[in-house]
């Protein structure tokens, strides 16, 4: 049906909400009346809120059976209802919240679903094959690049089986106080990052000479897991570090030549992997949203949250992020904790995050973009109530603090809080640290990101984005809310998705365009 026959929709989360979101693109205008005989009073944008009943002056604002604001003024019914008419909740307290209350009815198993990844020798599964070249500091980063673009023109065309090679490249290393308690923060992520499964643990590094961060403190000795080590190495054997101020080099070129002979030994080595069937319980699925509107909630994030408790019901882990887009909904979250060490870890992560945004004088509510009000998100407590929805319903059963990695931590199955900014860079690197092979991410208002170093798939939240942007959306939720599928039907479609991706068979469009954001870390501590 084209859209301008389609007649006025709205879409209702919940039967207890007095407010619901227009559906129509391009929205509706006042005097458009629905089904049921509400009239619109006001022109409403599409994904705007509009009010079912009328809302009293102070009256509570309920979307997701959650009160998202109270009225400024009276709202009568059919009145466009936005951030200017409402006030926003405080946060909940961190006190006397439900732990571990919710007992999940167990689910069978979802069995039989397979694909085809690299098998690393820590027991880890690859879903691309990459040379990442790790960086101890950003002063090293035009060398590297250099090295790297030689080595795709000059060597990756010898080891075909190779998808790529990487440079880790970031922005800290030296110039930071390196012994401030939340200086581990950025060194753990870019360690773990060494290690992630897509790089089949030939770890090389290029260092500087002189940078605060050393290899030997990036990666010391037992850092990468024996098993990790390439095969045939021996468990203490050397770090490989081409180190740019060793008296060996005379010349840049003596440079790029050592990073390219090391290099090639990598490549020959990750060149005679083969892809193998493994179970899809291999899977280490990291789940955000970026450029989020008011459909994230209702199509793009709900499908996610169905795929994320088939990947749990498989075996696989789900890591689920976005600190300031969870705080608000503490309260569900806790109680869906596996146990109460899992609850308190939670809350040990708000609390810690919480005392960070009011270090630098804001609080959670700083989270919300122009983008997404223009989407029709109000404040952080309804983007938080959409955002959440993507960890689905499973029990949560571990907790990761800022660039830990799950293996390191026991944990290595189920739905995980991987706590990370909302930031969709930052959020990005902290889940590469945390050992994700497959990032999938839904977007509203519509936005390019891509990671190098693993598949990203887009799901668009709506069918205009998706339209628009059909060469970079590898999703359609949007067909969710036009009518045309359920959250069952694109569900399933991202499930399958996903294992083609995850095997090698499909790219996603990101992978097509080669769209790569740089690795963008948390830094908390202090520069100097
Ligand atoms: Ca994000």
């Amino acid at each position: 049906m084209s859209d301008a026959a389609r007649p006025p929709l709205y879409i209702r989360i919940h039967a207890a909400d007095n407010v619901a979101i227009v559906a129509n693109d391009g929205g509706l205008k006042a005097g458009a009346e629905f089904a049921d005989g509400l009239r619109l009073v006001d022109n409403v944008p599409q994904g705007h809120k509009v009010a079912l009943v009328d809302l009293a002056e102070g009256e509570a604002i309920r979307r997701y059976d959650v009160v998202i604001g109270y009225a400024l003024k009276a709202l009568p019914r059919g009145s466009w209802v936005h951030e200017r008419v409402m006030r926003m909740p405080t946060a909940p307290e961190l006190d006397g919240l439900p732990i571990a209350t919710v007992r999940p009815t167990a689910l069978p198993p979802l069995e039989g679903y397979t694909f085809e990844g690299y098998r690393n020798a820590d027991g880890s599964v690859g879903t691309r094959n990459i040379l990442a070249i790790t960086q101890t500091v950003q002063c090293v980063a035009g060398v590297t690049e250099f090295a790297v673009q030689r080595i795709k023109a000059e060597l990756l065309p010898k080891y075909p089986n190779v998808d790529d090679v990487v440079a880790l490249e970031h922005s800290s290393g030296c110039g930071v106080a390196i012994d401030a308690p939340d200086a581990i923060v950025p060194i753990r992520t870019l360690r773990n990052i060494s290690l992630n499964p897509n790089f089949g643990g030939e770890v090389m590094v290029v260092s500087l000479g002189c940078e605060k961060l050393q290899p030997e403190r990036l990666l010391p000795p037992g850092s990468i897991p024996i098993a990790d080590q390439r095969a045939g190495a021996a468990p203490d054997a050397a770090l490989d570090v081409v180190c740019l101020q060793d008296d060996a080099h005379i010349g840049f070129m003596s440079m790029i030549d050592s990073v390219m002979r090391q290099a090639e030994e990598h490549l020959a080595r990750l060149d005679a992997r083969k892809r193998e069937t493994v179970p899809a319980s291999e899977l280490v699925v990291g789940v955000q949203c970026g450029g989020s509107d008011a459909f994230s909630g209702v199509t793009a994030n709900p499908a996610v949250g169905f795929c994320t408790d088939r990947l749990v019901r498989a075996g696989a882990t789900v890591m689920f992020s976005e600190t300031t887009e969870v705080r608000d909904g503490i309260d569900q979250l806790t109680s869906r904790a596996s146990t109460p060490e899992v609850a308190e870890a939670m809350i040990r992560e708000m609390a810690w995050y919480d005392a960070y945004l009011k270090k630098g004088m804001v609080d959670r509510s700083a989270n919300t973009t122009p983008g997404n009000k223009k989407g029709g998100l109000s404040n952080i407590v309804e983007k938080a109530m959409g955002s959440i929805v993507k960890s689905g319903s499973a029990p949560i059963s571990g907790v990761l603090a800022p660039g830990e990695k799950a293996a390191h931590k026991g944990l290595n199955k189920g739905l995980i809080y991987t706590a990370t900014p909302a930031s969709d860079f930052i959020c990005g690197t902290l889940q590469l640290a945390a050992g994700i092979n497959l990032h999938v991410f839904t977007t509203g208002r519509g936005t390019p990101y891509g990671l190098a170093e693993v598949p990203v798939i887009k799901v668009a939240t709506r069918s205009d984005l998706a339209r628009r942007w059909h060469d970079l959306m590898d999703v359609n939720a949007g067909r969710i809310a036009d009518g045309e599928a359920s959250i069952e039907d694109v569900g399933w479609e991202l499930f399958r998705l996903m294992l083609d991706v995850a095997s090698g068979r499909r790219k996603t469009w990101a992978e097509h365009w080669k769209l790569h954001n740089a690795l963008v870390l948390f830094t908390p501590a202090p520069v100097t």
